[in-house]
């Protein structure tokens, strides 16, 4: 399975694809006792072969973690990141305490989650409901950007069909005119 999942610490994927996002879990990292006050180091990601393809600087703070990486984009000065992601510990339903980050992002109201995800082309570990909207309209940019590069006539005639659904709207109805007898 690419996409979710496909991501491994310092291991190997299942499939190297275009599509593979970068998961932060939670959970690995307290497994692995990545979130200990003053942990440092580096969280990679490998494809199928081994390759190093990802990795990210990263500290733990005791309440936060701290990530810095660069992105790099085809044809643009690769852009240094860094940020902290809050850490919450939460009761469990049986006992014990499990931790939580909560998202760094604007949209989703600092929500509590599991796991942080880092699409291809994003800059921010983020939670699932912050990425679907720019997921969405990339998708929507990328369904028509692929429609032009196989077949521009079918791309133009798409984009005239469009503009003649716009112009056939009915237009909204002129403000009837206000006559003595209505104000009487
Ligand atoms: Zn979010």
């Amino acid at each position: 399975m690419g996409g979710y999942g496909s991501g491994r610490w310092s291991g190997y994927t299942k499939k190297a694809t275009v599509e593979e996002r970068r998961i932060l879990d939670i959970a690995t990292l307290r497994q692995r006792g990545f979130l200990r006050t003053g942990y440092t180091g580096n969280c990679r990601w490998s494809d199928w072969q081994g390759n190093e393809v990802a990795s990210i600087g990263y500290a733990a703070t005791g309440d936060a973690i701290r990530l810095y990486y660069t992105i790099r984009r085809f044809n643009q000065e690769p852009e240094e990141v860094s940020y902290q992601v809050p850490v919450v510990w939460v009761p469990c339903n049986f006992g014990g305490q499990r931790p939580l980050f909560v998202c760094p992002g604007t949209r989703c109201g600092e929500r509590r989650v599991a796991k942080l995800y880092l699409p291809p082309g994003g800059r921010y570990f983020l939670c699932r409901r912050c990425h679907d909207l720019s997921y969405r309209s990339r998708q929507e940019y990328n369904k028509q950007d692929a429609l032009w590069r196989r077949d521009p006539e079918a791309y133009l005639a798409m984009l005239r069909e469009k503009l003649r659904r716009l112009r056939s709207r009915k237009p909204a109805p002129a403000p009837r005119a206000i006559s003595l007898r209505d104000l009487v």
